[in-house]
């Protein structure tokens, strides 16, 4: 982004003495670029983000035209709020301080006429305002535009957005043909787009790039996905890439709770943020977040934005953001300081039209990628793999464990078979458990209060759905011994015994191998067998058939789980939410169903 003296712009000594007393050390870029083209008498359209010195792009160049000796207005700018509105105007009074016999006005809803009235009957040539309060003027002839030279729409997009099309329209039609306009927007919808192809003459546009989007850092990707896709795409992702520090988007808090439900059964680290957090909660989240004390945060736009984390290996847009701003300020917090980021954007259904139109105005750069198949999934954590342990092998970062290996030796096992068998342990097999869910369920709780804590189960044995590999690079080889928790519960577990116990009563009266477990919904909260079926096999990964007789009553519901998952049932399903309630979920006493 270039930035030059205001010197070289060919501004008026006038001038550069105001900007001097202003402190104004160099030209921003946009001004850098814009003041010299409508200084030339040129059209032109800005788009820079807030706080880049739009404003003085345009005054100065405005006030330059001015002609001090006519008396009439010839510059007018419309602004979308009265506070603005002056704003503007103190800027013009300061660039214009040495100019001689240059007023400057604003004109806005909610100040008497009459005062606005002898402003302009006094002679300013510089007229600030609102679209409607200047339709007003018009109407009543107190404001005279015939002799108008540049007419400046500022923050173009808030005034549409405010319903000023009309009036803006009309304004532009009233004033003379000749005049220069100039166009100041931060984002350019469609709307915009055509205001400037009708009013504006061979206009040069001028777009400064702000930071995040101009952060060639990014590689930006988006899917085409199915709605119900979304979540094993995110987790192929996650595996693919072997992401460990992100942030996944959200468009409402409901899908932020799911997500972090699903994603967090599934194995991975993560915590939540939305608006129904409490402060306290969320500053707390925020903090170990950026101790990385978990690997990715779900979030909402809202929820995230007190976030000062931008050294992300990854953003997720889970859902599709509003618009290119919103997206633009999504994926900047990753790709910086030298680093590579990616953006993964997913579009489902009609999304796609959004995103056609983000690409298109917003001038996204982004491409289109075919979701990754479960095969190259596999092979990428493969790959993943041998990396590190030949990254650990050439750094030599391991303790060596000389005594373990002449033994095994000894006995007659090859070295090849040997480290074959280590890493056989390491990356464990797609069907088997080899890593128990990141975070307890009781550290979760500390965490975030509106988790309603799971029964007395403690922390859940590893469904065998938990793909993710250990992470290798973070402990030394040794670590590797270590064994994947047992699929079931301990001898001796609560409801283990429970279990057990219930299973010699069941067998003389229910349906052989599965027991009742019962959960805290039911009729009052409109919860239906599907939406309790569908839970269940969401949330464990387990097929539908392990769940056999419903029963829904009042306030609660007994479902049949397959014996040898209802400690994965139990464990997993409480605290998700279901119809807006936090799942209680008990095996039922024996003789009490
Ligand atoms: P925008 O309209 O693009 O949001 P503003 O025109 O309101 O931005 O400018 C933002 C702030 O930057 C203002 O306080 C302004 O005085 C200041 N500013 C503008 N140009 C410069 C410059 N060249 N050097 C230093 N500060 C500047
Ligand atoms: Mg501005």
């Amino acid at each position: 982004m270039e930035k030059r003296p205001f010197s070289e712009l060919g501004i008026s000594p006038e001038i550069l003495k105001a900007v001097d007393k202003m402190g104004f050390e160099e030209a921003s870029p946009i001004q850098t670029a814009v003041i010299p083209f409508a200084l030339a008498g040129r059209d032109v359209v800005g788009q820079s983000a807030t706080g880049s010195g739009k404003t003085a792009a345009f005054a100065i160049p405005a006030i330059e035209k001015v002609d001090p000796r006519l008396r009439k207005v010839q510059v007018l700018v419309l602004c979308p709020t009265r506070e603005l509105a002056v704003q503007v105007s103190e800027e013009f009074g300061k660039l214009a301080f040495f100019k001689k016999g240059v007023m400057e006005v604003p004109i806005y809803g909610g100040q008497s006429y009459e005062r606005q009235f002898r402003a302009l009957a006094a002679g300013a040539q510089v007229v600030i305002g609102t679209p409607g309060r200047v339709m007003d003027h018009m109407e009543r002839g107190t404001l005279q535009l015939d002799a108008l030279k540049v007419i400046i729409l500022d923050e173009a997009d808030r005034m549409l957005d405010m319903g000023f099309r009309d009036d803006i329209e009309h304004i532009l039609k009233s004033v003379p043909a000749q005049r220069q306009c100039l166009f100041f927007s931060a984002t350019m919808p469609r709307m915009i787009q055509e205001l400037i192809k009708r009013y504006t003459r061979e206009p040069e546009w001028i777009r400064i790039e702000s930071l995040a989007q101009n952060a060639p850092q990014v590689e930006q990707i988006y899917f085409e996905v199915d709605r119900r896709s979304k979540i094993e795409l995110l987790t192929r992702l996650i595996d693919l890439h072997d992401f460990r520090f992100g942030i996944v988007f959200c468009s409402t808090k409901i899908m932020v709770d799911e997500l972090d439900d699903h994603l967090h059964a599934r194995g991975y680290s993560t915590d939540r943020l939305h608006g129904d957090i409490t402060q306290a909660t969320r500053t707390r989240v925020m903090d170990k977040f950026r101790r990385r004390g978990f690997e990715f945060l779900i979030a909402t736009d809202v929820a995230a934005r007190g976030l000062d984390v931008d050294d992300l290996e990854v953003v997720f847009n889970f859902d599709l953001p509003n618009d290119a701003e919103d997206y633009t300020h999504r994926i900047g917090r990753t790709g910086r300081a030298g680093k590579k980021g990616m953006a993964f954007t997913f579009v489902a259904g009609r999304e796609l039209y959004k995103m056609q139109n983000m690409i298109h105005y917003g001038r996204i750069k982004i491409r289109r990628e075919r979701v990754p198949s479960l095969d190259e999934v596999e092979e990428a954590k493969g790959n993943v793999f041998f990396e590190k342990l030949k990254a650990t092998l050439d750094a030599k970062k391991f303790r060596s464990h000389d005594q373990m290996i002449d033994r095994l030796l000894e006995q007659g096992y090859t070295s090849t078979d040997i480290a074959s068998a280590l890493i056989h342990l390491t990356q464990g097999d797609a069907t088997e458990p080899v890593k128990p869910p990141t975070k307890p369920k009781a550290e979760r709780v500390a965490a975030n209060e509106n988790y309603t804590p799971a029964p007395a189960a403690g922390p859940a044995p590893a469904a065998p759905v938990v793909r993710r590999a250990p992470v290798v690079s973070a402990a030394p080889v040794g670590s590797v011994e270590r064994k994947p928790l047992p699929p079931a519960p301990k001898s001796g577990d609560k409801f283990a015994a429970q279990k057990r116990t219930y299973e010699r009563k069941a067998r003389t009266g229910h349906e052989p191998g599965f027991t009742p477990v019962a959960f805290n919904i039911g009729r009052q909260h409109l919860v239906t067998p599907a939406d309790l079926v569908g839970k269940i096999a969401g949330v464990t990964r387990l097929p539908a058939s392990i769940v056999g007789a419903i029963d829904i009553h009042e306030e609660h519901t007994h479902i049949d789980v397959a014996d040898e998952h209802v400690a994965a049932v139990v464990a997993k399903l409480a605290g998700i939410r279901v119809k807006n309630q936090s799942l209680k979920v008990t095996v039922v006493p024996p003789g009490a169903a």
